[in-house]
């Protein structure tokens, strides 16, 4: 074989992508395995525009893949990085009921973390919070102690090179444009290179629906592009936060509402928000492709979603534009933070995967086709999960793929 014929190539080196790719050398090291990215660097976008946060698995619906990927994830990511000298910290977590019709919800989060089998999961009361977390709000939180801080840039850079030094192939500046078949194989055509390979793993992200659209496989899902805008906070004032503070989230939405992120460099984050992207890889407010904007707004999906979240849209946008509102979402949850300690801006963008009917795709989306499969929806957890979905997409690629 060649250096441009493999067995299976693994179309993006996101984390989810490198972590599916170091696994398969591991599991099969007789398999020549390639992975292509468009980009000069691995985790250029999802993995390394996130929140940085190992989350535990409060938040997911018992029996949802989120729940048991997020679960075991979350271990089986600290024992690599303990292996691997990856920097991560348990620092643990709020989620904090500041008015009293909160509390319900925060109950029934309690309920389902402790359904997903998360360990150490408290409710507390003010003065235990205050104790935690003396600017914080809140008349009762969630205690989660198995929710930690890392660099996933970090972590992916790991299993890349895990995987190259398991001889496996990794393609930079490869922008998967076309893809046909010829015999058995399937003939990826990039800017610079013909790659051939008996079978493709498809985990593109913010472009996967477009890569199974090109493979001849189309599930009605499409990726709708949302920023998360969020603030750093200035440095002489990032001490009012210890750890991580999130707010009770909204259950219909799959976002968890603004919240203060420490990471694992020391610096704190506010946000992010979730506003409607015109561009896939849309990181400032004016960013627009046209191809992308045409994309969403020509799929009917995206305007019966629409129609069902427009309240929660609107609302979004406007904070967005709007500093002030943003600073009172903070202020909710920490009531002296002020609109001088909101500095340099960042944000990152998430594949929203949403169906014809315009639901927004909740839980991972994983999906065997011809020759292929395609990584349609991994929303967060899945940086924390990279590692158990990397393995379930070996073992669907074992039999799918009769290896
Ligand atoms: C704002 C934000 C905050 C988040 N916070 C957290 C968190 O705290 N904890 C957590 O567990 N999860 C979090 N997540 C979710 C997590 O980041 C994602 O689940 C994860 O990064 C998805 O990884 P991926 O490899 O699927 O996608 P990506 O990282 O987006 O990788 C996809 C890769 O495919 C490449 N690609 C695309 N098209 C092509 C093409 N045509 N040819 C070649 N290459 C191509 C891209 O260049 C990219 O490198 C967050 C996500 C966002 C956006």
């Amino acid at each position: 074989m060649n250096k441009s014929n493999y067995d299976i190539a693994v179309i993006g080196a996101g984390i989810i992508g490198l972590a599916t790719a170091m696994q398969l050398t591991i599991k099969f090291p007789l398999l020549k395995i390639a992975v292509l990215d468009k980009e000069t660097v691995t985790a250029e976008h999802q993995t390394g525009h996130n929140s940085g946060v190992i989350h535990a698995g409060i938040y997911y619906k018992p029996g949802s893949a989120k729940a048991s990927f997020c679960y075991t994830g979350n271990q089986e990511l600290r024992k690599f990085c303990d292996e691997n000298s990856v920097p991560y910290k348990m620092c643990g977590k709020l989620v904090i009921a500041v008015n009293k019709h909160e509390i319900p919800m925060l109950e029934e989060l309690h309920k389902r973390g402790t359904a997903n089998g998360v360990e150490g999961l408290q409710i507390i009361g003010k003065d235990e919070l205050r104790e935690k977390e003396p600017n914080a709000a809140g008349l009762k939180a969630i205690w989660s102690p198995n929710t930690g801080i890392i660099d996933y840039k970090k972590v992916t850079e790991s299993y890349a090179d895990i995987f190259t030094k398991n001889e496996g192939d990794l393609h930079l500046n490869s922008k998967v444009k076309a893809i046909t078949r010829e015999n058995k194989m399937v003939v990826l055509e990039t800017e610079n290179k013909t790659i051939k390979s008996k079978y493709v793993i498809n985990c593109a992200g913010l472009h996967a629906d477009q890569i199974a659209k090109l493979m001849g496989h189309d599930s009605g899902i499409r990726i709708v592009p949302f920023r998360g805008e969020y603030y750093s906070i200035d440095k002489d004032r990032k001490n009012m936060i210890n750890g991580l503070i999130y707010p009770v989230p909204d259950p219909s939405m799959p976002f968890l509402g603004v919240h203060f992120t420490t990471r694992i460099d020391g610096t704190v984050e506010a946000g992010p928000n979730a506003v409607l992207a015109f561009a896939r890889e849309g990181y400032s407010k004016f960013a627009f492709n046209l191809k992308d904007a045409f994309n969403t707004v020509s799929f009917p999906g995206f305007w019966k979603m629409s129609a069902k979240h427009w309240k929660t849209g609107f609302e979004e946008q406007y904070r967005s534009i709007n500093k002030n509102s943003f600073l009172k979402s903070l202020q909710y949850l920490v009531p002296d933070i002020k609109m001088s300690d909101l500095t340099e801006p960042g944000s990152g963008v998430r594949a929203q995967a949403v169906d014809m009917a315009g639901n927004l795709l909740q839980d991972f989306s994983i999906i065997e086709a011809d020759k292929a499969i395609h990584v349609l929806s991994a929303p967060s957890p899945g940086a924390t999960s990279s590692l158990t979905i990397g393995r379930h997409i070996v073992d669907l690629a074992q039999k799918n793929f009769e290896l």
